[in-house]
């Protein structure tokens, strides 16, 4: 069946407009390295593009898993890719090759790593506070440039987020959308289902998803980057579902040790356990943690409608509103 005419079925699009090559993979990169990473399903290798010397990542996807076809997962991946193009904080797609086993992603290569490597490092390479306001800015105008085209990713954590440098430290790119829906047709959640220790309450209770999912991982990933330790993580997977679902945290000054309280107040907007009441994207970008001197509005709500102090992030911001997903 061509991939036009396949239909979209439980929040996945699977209409993609990047061609697929057919001819050899290995005629046009040359692989180097050893492995960049690897998750459930998929190898990502780096490779040197032939033609012109550029360095990319390469994501090697089975076509078939456990002996079910993958295909149209994979197509999914590619159209939320694809969608998310002019969004310099998702990770770039070059091209797309296929072969009898795989479909082979040639990504932007994100040469500084998970940002998982840092949130657990020793203090001298941890990260500070201000450089995870920096990349929590990042991560949040990509996850608001999704949202409004009705796309929630679904696997926030820090094995997807990627650094394009580690030292001297660069910038965010929002990898793996393998998990990822559009929000306008999702029919089922049951077979969705993230790493236990990132997964919103609402999950665990086959409740609807929505984009405040994503928010409640991004409270995760940045009590994460701030203090090294996963909120709700126990001993087993029991046990750290009930922390979810009990929103048992732990916001004591020893952990929190040297973090401002603004920080405290910002994962208190978004780790809430009803979807509803969750800060969303974009007034997480508004909280006052990531915008130490705001201009005052007088007749406007400050968590609202404040805007940042940095001209480059307001161009960020309305180059991304300016490109609508059809
Ligand atoms: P999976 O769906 O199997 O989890 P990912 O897309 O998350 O696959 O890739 C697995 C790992 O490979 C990532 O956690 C990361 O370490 C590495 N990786 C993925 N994409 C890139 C990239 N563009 N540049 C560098 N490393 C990458
Ligand atoms: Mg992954």
């Amino acid at each position: 069946m061509p991939e036009s005419a396949t239909m979209s079925k439980n929040g996945m699009i699977t209409k993609i407009h990047t061609r697929i090559r057919t001819d050899p993979f290995t005629a046009n990169y040359e692989l180097v390295g050893k492995e960049l990473g690897r998750g459930k399903f998929a190898v990502v290798k780096k490779c040197i593009e032939k033609s012109t010397g550029k360095q990319y990542a390469a994501k090697f996807l089975r076509l078939r898993r456990k002996g079910a076809d993958c295909r149209t997962d994979i197509l999914n991946e590619i159209a939320v890719l694809e969608s998310a193009k002019t969004n310099p904080y998702v990770v770039a797609l070059h091209e797309v090759y296929e072969t009898s086993h795989d479909i082979i992603l040639v990504l932007e290569c994100a040469a500084g790593g998970e940002i998982f490597n840092q949130c657990v490092a020793d203090n001298d390479e941890a990260f500070t506070e201000q450089d995870v306001i920096r990349l929590a800015k990042q991560i949040l105008n990509g996850v608001a440039f999704l949202h409004r085209n009705n796309v929630v990713h679904l696997d926030l954590k820090p094995q997807n987020i990627l650094l394009t440098c580690a030292r001297p430290l660069g910038d965010i790119r929002i990898v793996d959308f393998g998990l990822s829906r559009r929000m306008d047709n999702i029919t089922e959640v049951r077979e969705i289902l993230g790493t236990p220790e990132y997964v919103a309450p609402e999950i665990l209770n086959y409740e609807p998803i929505s984009t405040a999912t994503d928010m409640w991982s991004i409270g995760v990933l940045i009590y994460f980057m701030l203090t090294g330790d996963s909120p709700f993580l126990g001993d087993n997977k029991q046990v750290t579902f009930l922390n979810i679902s009990q929103v048992n945290i732990d916001y004591s000054e020893d952990t929190f040790e040297g973090i401002s309280s603004l920080a405290i107040d910002f994962i208190k907007s978004v780790l809430v356990k009803d979807p509803r009441m969750r800060a969303t994207a974009e007034e997480c970008l508004n909280h006052p943690w990531l915008n130490p001197h705001p201009h005052p509005h007088p007749h406007s709500h400050p968590h609202l409608h404040s805007r940042s102090d940095s001209s480059l992030d307001e161009q960020e911001t309305s180059q991304s509103e300016s490109e609508p997903e059809s």
